[in-house]
C-alpha cells in the first residue's frame, strides 16, 4: 500500500457510517458439494439493506442473448435467514421473485441450482468443470444495483480448478471482486483445468493491452500458444479499424474457451471478455484453431460494437424482462460482416467471393422486405434461444439480424467507397461511432452514451457531409424495407451474381399420394411448409398441405412436377387440386426467377485497376 493509499483508508474509516454503510458489498460464496449430480450451491448475503422487505431476483434474461428465459425454474432448497442465522419465510410476489421481510437489515440466502447446459447463457457444472453465467446463477437483490460484489469460489476438494473471468482478481485466486451488479452479471466464469496464454498488443498510441486465452479443453500448453499467435494477428487487425482498444478494467481481456464435448455450441460477447463454448472443436488441429478465430474475430470485435458502442434499448440492462433494440443489424449484423474480412485482413483466411455470401443470403430470403432492419432487431426475443408452442411463420417473415445487417454492412462499405472515391469506407463509420459513442469513461459495467437510430442516421450524415445521402441510405434500407442494388455494388470489387434461373418460391418439398402430390411432407403439420410472400405459389393461391392432382392436365406425379418447375421464367403451369378439407381448386402457377444467390469472384488478371485497387484497400491489412 502505498502512503497515500494508507491516508485515504483512514478518511474512509472517518467517515459516517451510513455513506460506509451504503457501499457494504454483496457477497456470495460458491461451492461444489457434489459436481458429479450437476448442481451448485451459493451463499448470497445482502448487508445493510434497511428495514423494508428485500425483493431477492433471480434473472428472467442474459446480456446477449435477447429471448426471455426463467432461471428460478432450477432452483431448490431455497432458505433465507437474517444476520444472526435466524430462518425467515420467504414469500413469492413472481416467479422469480423471494420477498424476505422481518429481518434484521441482513438478509442471507443459500441455495442450490441444477444446470448441466455449458454455452453463453446457462449453467453447466460437473466434475471437471463449473460453467457459469452469472444471471442463470446468482441471484440479486431489488435497489442494490450500485453496490460492490465479492465473490468466492470453493473448487470441490482434489480439484485442480483454476478461475478464468473478467472478474477484478484478488490476491486469492478464488477471491474476485465487481464494482457493481451490472459488472457482474456480465462475468461469466470457467472454474476448471485450464490452459493459458497471455500476450500484449500495444495500441496505436503505443498503449499495451494485455490479453489471455484460458482454456478448458484436452489441448496442451503448445497447442494454445499456437492459437494465441494468430488471435493476436485478428486483435491488432480489429484495433487498426478503430484506432486504440478500450480500458479493460480488470487489467486484462480474457478469451475464455470450454471446449468439452458436452458443451453446446455458442459464442458470447462480454464487456473485457467473450465466452466460447464448442463441442468437438480441437485446437490441436490448424482446422480447430481456424474455426476458434472464426469466432473469436467476431466476439472481439464486440469489444467495441454492442459493449461499448450500445444501443439505448440494452443500457442498462434489465434483468427482469427482455431487452428490445432497433440496432441488432449493427449490434450483431456489422459485427458478423467484420469477422470474416478482418481475418482476411490478418491473412488467416482467403474468402474469394465468400465476402458476398451473407449479402446474397439475406437479399434472397424469403422474409427481405417483410420486416425492416429495425423490425428484424426488434424480433430478436422471439428468435435468440426463444421458445414458442405455437407455429409460426419465421420462414416467410423473418431473416437473422446476423445475415441481414452484414448485408446492409457490405452494401454501406462498398456504398461508402463508390460513392466518396474511396476517401471513406465502413472503417471510417465505426471509428466515428466508437468516438461519438464508445470511448466515454464511465463507471464499469456501464455505458454513458448509448446510442440512439437517428443516432447513427446522424452519424453517418456527418460522416459523409451528406444529409441527402445519410436519410436516403436509412429510409429505404434500415427503417425501410428495400433492397440495395448489390449486382451492381459487387461489380466494383470484381464479383458477379450468377444468371437467373427459374423459381417458383421453394420450391416446397412434395410427397406422392394416392391421386396425386401433396406440398410438404406426408403429414404435414400447420406451419411446416409456408409459400413466402409474392413468391409465384404464393400469388398462384397455392400453400403448404395443398394436394396437386393434375399439370397441366395430366395427373400430378414427382417427376411431372420437377419437370414442370424447371422450365423458363415466364412459362404457365395448369394445376387442379384439393385443400386439405378436400375441397377442389383450379389455378395457374407462373414460372418466376430465382433471385441472386451465387457469385463469382473475377480471376485476378481479369480485374480492372479501379477494381484491383478498392479490392486492396477493402481486404488489405490495415495494421501499420
Ligand atoms: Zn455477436
Amino acid at each position: 500500500m502505498t502512503k497515500a493509499a494508507a491516508a485515504l483508508s483512514l478518511v474512509l474509516l472517518l467517515l459516517p457510517a451510513a455513506a460506509a454503510r451504503a457501499q457494504a458489498p454483496v457477497t456470495y460464496v460458491v461451492t461444489f458439494p457434489e459436481p458429479e449430480h450437476h448442481w451448485v450451491q451459493v451463499e448470497a448475503t445482502f448487508p445493510d439493506v434497511g428495514t423494508a422487505p428485500l425483493d431477492v431476483h433471480m434473472s428472467r434474461s442474459s446480456p446477449g442473448r435477447y429471448a426471455a428465459h426463467d432461471f428460478a425454474k432450477n432452483v431448490f432448497a431455497f432458505a433465507a435467514y437474517n444476520g444472526r442465522g435466524r430462518a425467515l419465510t420467504p414469500s413469492r410476489p413472481g416467479v422469480d421473485v423471494w420477498r424476505v421481510a422481518g429481518h434484521d437489515g441482513t438478509v442471507r440466502v443459500v441455495y442450490r441450482l441444477f444446470g448441466d447446459h455449458a454455452d453463453g447463457t446457462y449453467l453447466g457444472v460437473d466434475t471437471t468443470h463449473a460453467h457459469l453465467n452469472m444471471p442463470a446463477t446468482f441471484v440479486w437483490a431489488a435497489g442494490l444495483d450500485l453496490r460492490p460484489i465479492d465473490v468466492r469460489f470453493t473448487p470441490p476438494a482434489g480439484s485442480n480448478w483454476r478461475a478464468a473471468t473478467q472478474l477484478y482478481p484478488t490476491e486469492d485466486p478464488t477471491h474476485f471482486t465487481a464494482p457493481n451488479l451490472q459488472y457482474f452479471m456480465d462475468s461469466p466464469t470457467e472454474l476448471a483445468n485450464l490452459v493459458t496464454s497471455a500476450f500484449d498488443v500495444p495500441d496505436a498510441r503505443g498503449q499495451r493491452a494485455h490479453f489471455r486465452l484460458m482454456v478448458h479443453s484436452s489441448a496442451g500448453q503448445s497447442d494454445v500458444d499456437a492459437l494465441a499467435a494468430r488471435v493476436a494477428r485478428v486483435v491488432r487487425e480489429e484495433m487498426a479499424v478503430f484506432g486504440e482498444f478500450p480500458p479493460y478494467e480488470p487489467g486484462h481481456y480474457t478469451f475464455i474457451l470450454d471446449l468439452v464435448g458436452w458443451a453446446e455450441p455458442d459464442a458470447m460477447e462480454h464487456r473485457n471478455s467473450t465466452y466460447i463454448s464448442s463441442p468437438g472443436l480441437d485446437l490441436r488441429t490448424e482446422d480447430g484453431r481456424l474455426q476458434a478465430l472464426d469466432m473469436i474475430a467476431h466476439e472481439f470485435f464486440h469489444v467495441w460494437n454492442v459493449e461499448r458502442i450500445r444501443p439505448a434499448g440494452l443500457e442498462p440492462f434489465d434483468f427482469t424482462r427482455a431487452n428490445v433494440t432497433c440496432c441488432l443489424w449493427l449490434a450483431e449484423g456489422f459485427t458478423e460482416y467484420y469477422g470474416p474480412l478482418l481475418l482476411e485482413r490478418a491473412g488467416l483466411i482467403d474468402l474469394g467471393a465468400g465476402v458476398a455470401s451473407e449479402a446474397l443470403e439475406a437479399a434472397a430470403s424469403a422474409a427481405r422486405g417483410v420486416r425492416s432492419a429495425v423490425e428484424i432487431s426488434e424480433q430478436a426475443p422471439f428468435a435468440d434461444a426463444a421458445v414458442a408452442n405455437d407455429v409460426n411463420d419465421r420462414s416467410r417473415t423473418y431473416v437473422s439480424y446476423y445475415t441481414l445487417g452484414a448485408s446492409i454492412a457490405l452494401a454501406l462499405d462498398l456504398t461508402l467507397r463508390e460513392r466518396f472515391d474511396d476517401r471513406l469506407s465502413l472503417d471510417d463509420y465505426m471509428r466515428l461511432l466508437w468516438q461519438k459513442f464508445g470511448r466515454h469513461e464511465g463507471r464499469p459495467g456501464y455505458v454513458s452514451m448509448p446510442y440512439s437510430l437517428k443516432d447513427l442516421r446522424d452519424a453517418l450524415a456527418e460522416l459523409t457531409g451528406d444529409r441527402a445521402f445519410a436519410d436516403d441510405f436509412f429510409t429505404r434500407y434500415i427503417d425501410g424495407r428495400e433492397t440495395p442494388d448489390f449486382a451492381h455494388l459487387l461489380t466494383t470489387v470484381g464479383v458477379s451474381s450468377s444468371g437467373r434461373e427459374p423459381w417458383i418460391g421453394g420450391p416446397p418439398p412434395v410427397t406422392m399420394e394416392a391421386g396425386g402430390i401433396r406440398l410438404g411432407s406426408a403429414d404435414p403439420r400447420p406451419g411446416e411448409w409456408l409459400a413466402p410472400f409474392d413468391s409465384p405459389l404464393y400469388t398462384a393461391g397455392l400453400d403448404g398441405g395443398d394436394r396437386l392432382v393434375s399439370i397441366d392436365g395430366e395427373a400430378a406425379t414427382p417427376a411431372r412436377w420437377q419437370q414442370a418447375i424447371r422450365r423458363a421464367p415466364g412459362t404457365r403451369v395448369s394445376l387442379a387440386g384439393l385443400r386439405r378439407d378436400g375441397r377442389p381448386f383450379t389455378t395457374t402457377l407462373v414460372i418466376g426467377e430465382r433471385p441472386a444467390e451465387t457469385h463469382v469472384m473475377a480471376a485476378p488478371d481479369a480485374l480492372t485497376d479501379a477494381q484491383r485497387r478498392r479490392l486492396t484497400a477493402w481486404l488489405g491489412s490495415r495494421v501499420p
